[in-house]
């Protein structure tokens, strides 16, 4: 049988996600803007859902994918919204980069209701949702996984299960969290480095031949940074959330986290400065500011 799928969030990652259910499943869509959830509709054949309650009405798969927790635990209430409309035995699959509390907390609500709820945030970027490429982190029941598979793997190529309800949460948001470190540091080594005079370009090449390379200084520096194009494709106020994720799942399990909390306050003051729009390597501007020089190539 077809499976009949309701994806909730047509966002930067989102879309190209549900894109690819489209092209293997009977799709409804729900976006809090309708025009966005029309032109996906038009795009891709997927109908088009006036509320969340309607969206998941006749479903047996429920994806959804917000900034945080917040918005997906919002949609669950009211009489348009998701527990109105969700039959026992669907499948939730939440791909929102969320918090394990929240998250624990939702699954405790729907499994009242006979629905079984697993936390899939994804990481690989747009690029890597239109190219099928995301890999998504699992929380959830063994046997959640497995019926979530084929589902996940329209848009994700390394899928792997953590542990229970809240475990993909913790892993994206100490992924992310690592992420933030390494453009924080990249922004301060090479403010030195072009202060000093040594050319940037030149430099980045010796990094990404050096031990101090990431994914940042070797895929997000040069198309970002050294052409100051920030193209906006992951916002830095999604990025300040995941941070804060972090530093709260490692008070939780009892760690210190000193350099976590650090970055925490300084995405914090970035995403103040420059609002809710700012691309996530913007935060290298502010840091370009204060040293009195521009990293471009
Ligand atoms: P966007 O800001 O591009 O999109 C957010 C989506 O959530 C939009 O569909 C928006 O609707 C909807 N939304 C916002 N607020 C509400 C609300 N109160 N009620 C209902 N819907 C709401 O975010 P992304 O798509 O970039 O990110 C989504 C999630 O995926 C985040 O948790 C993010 O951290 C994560 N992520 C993003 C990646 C990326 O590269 N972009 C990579 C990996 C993870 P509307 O159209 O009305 O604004």
């Amino acid at each position: 049988m077809k499976l009949r799928i309701a994806f909730l969030g047509l966002g930067a990652i989102g879309r190209p996600m549900a894109a690819h259910l489209a092209r293997r499943y009977d799709l409804t869509v729900w976006n809090r803007t309708a025009a966005r959830a029309e032109e996906f509709g038009a795009r891709t054949g997927a109908r088009v859902a006036a509320t969340p309650r309607a969206a998941v009405n006749g479903a047996t798969v429920v994806l959804t994918c917000l900034p945080t927790s917040r918005e997906v635990e919002a949609l669950l209430d009211g009489p348009e919204g998701l527990l109105a409309g969700l039959a026992a035995g669907v499948l939730f699959l939440d791909c929102t980069s969320g918090d394990p509390a929240s998250s624990q907390r939702i699954a405790a609500r729907l499994a009242e209701q006979g629905v079984a709820f697993a936390d899939c945030p994804v990481s690989g970027g747009t690029n890597g949702a239109e190219e099928a490429a995301l890999t998504v982190m699992v929380g959830g029941e063994a046997g959640t996984f497995e019926r979530a598979l084929p589902v996940l793997e329209c848009f994700g190529k390394r899928i792997e299960h953590l542990g229970n309800v809240g475990a993909g949460h913790a892993m994206k948001a100490v992924n992310n969290a690592l992420l933030a470190v390494n453009i924080l540091t990249f922004g301060e080594g090479f403010a030195g480095l072009a202060r000093a005079g040594v050319p940037v370009r030149k430099a980045v090449g010796v990094l990404n031949a050096s031990s101090g390379r990431s994914f940042v200084t070797e895929a997000l520096v040069p198309d970002r940074v050294l052409t100051g194009a920030w193209p906006n494709t992951f916002r830095l106020a999604l990025l300040e959330k995941d941070l804060r994720i972090a530093v709260e799942f490692l008070e939780g399990q009892g760690v210190r986290a000193p350099i976590l909390h650090l970055a925490a306050v300084l995405f914090r003051r970035a995403r103040a400065e420059l609002g809710e729009g700012a691309d996530y390597l913007e935060a290298i501007r502010l840091q370009e500011r204060d040293a009195g020089v521009e990293i471009r190539g």
